[in-house]
């Protein structure tokens, strides 16, 4: 199965329509640096979607997915569920049959405030951390994530094989720790470059490489990225930054695609002493 990153951005997104910063130009003149509100899809006979952001038609023609089997939604925040209009459309007028959708109540209840149909096209499944759903094709997993109420992280696969994706979390808690220890392949929330004005709720760059390495993963994708709060941070710095990582931190960009066969182990030792001293220089950004 393939995953590809529909969209990499925080609440913001970038360019912001109001901004003229230079992360703003770097993101003008390079298309590659425009990051839309994050989402990812699992692309195999059936597609598996995590989110809706406000970009979704787009994101999808973008990325040629012509149908939805699945959708799961990690939390009711605008930047994750603004795109579920269009979902909605597709689903009474094409596909014409609900759509299998899985979510914590919490997150259901917040999502019915501003789509009180959702009934109509949905099929509902609520689940909680610890839930296994099984799909034809792939295991999801869902964990708790420190964010808002209900609000959820996915690992899809199984041992040997797995994907975690956490676009919106503060610390891991203990129970998610325990999930993700050893992981293949961690996607996470890396909103902040700089001081990080949420601790409880997002992650910075320095912060998610540092609970990547303590936790083993064997490849770290940071997404969810303002690059605009606090302090603003262009591709071209962050790429810098993770170099030293020798590919096992990558920078996701919206259309950035990977399937587990071609994804390289990385954190399998004990770190070494050389990406130690990186990891401290990292704190200091
Ligand atoms: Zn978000
Ligand atoms: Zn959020």
């Amino acid at each position: 199965m393939e995953y590809v990153f529909l969209g990499t951005g925080a609440g913001n997104g970038v360019p912001e329509f109001y901004c003229n910063c230079d992360v703003c130009r770097e993101a003008q003149s390079r298309p590659e640096c425009r990051r839309t509100r994050s989402a990812i899809a699992v692309i195999g006979d059936e597609n598996i979607l995590i989110d809706a952001p406000p970009e979704l038609s787009s994101q999808l023609i973008r990325e040629k997915i012509t149908h939805i089997d699945y959708l799961f939604i990690t939390h009711s925040h605008h930047d994750h569920s603004a795109g579920l209009g269009d979902l909605e459309i597709y689903t009474r007028f094409h596909r014409k049959e609900k759509l299998p959708v899985f979510m914590s109540r919490n997150t259901l209840v917040e999502l019915q405030k501003s789509y009180p149909s959702l009934d109509a096209w949905m099929g509902v499944t609520l689940i909680e951390p610890g839930d296994v759903t099984e799909l034809p094709d792939i295991t999801v997993t869902a964990v708790e994530v420190a964010h808002c109420s209900g609000a959820l992280g996915f690992i899809l696969g199984r041992e040997g094989n797995r994907v975690a994706y956490l676009p919106d979390t503060g610390p891991l808690i203990d129970r998610t720790q325990e999930a993700l220890l050893g992981i293949e392949t961690l996607i996470m929330d890396a909103t902040f470059w700089g001081e990080n004005w949420y601790p409880e709720s997002h992650r910075s760059v320095d912060e998610t490489i540092r609970t990547a390495q303590s936790l083993n993963v064997g490849t770290l994708y940071l997404t969810h990225l303002s690059m605009h709060y606090s302090v603003p941070v262009t591709c071209k710095e962050i790429e810098k930054l993770i170099e030293r990582y020798g590919g096992q931190v990558k920078l996701a960009y919206d259309g950035t695609r990977f399937n587990l066969e071609r994804v390289a182990r990385g954190y399998t030792q004990t770190p070494t002493l050389a990406v130690k001293r990186a990891m401290t220089d990292a704190i200091h950004i």
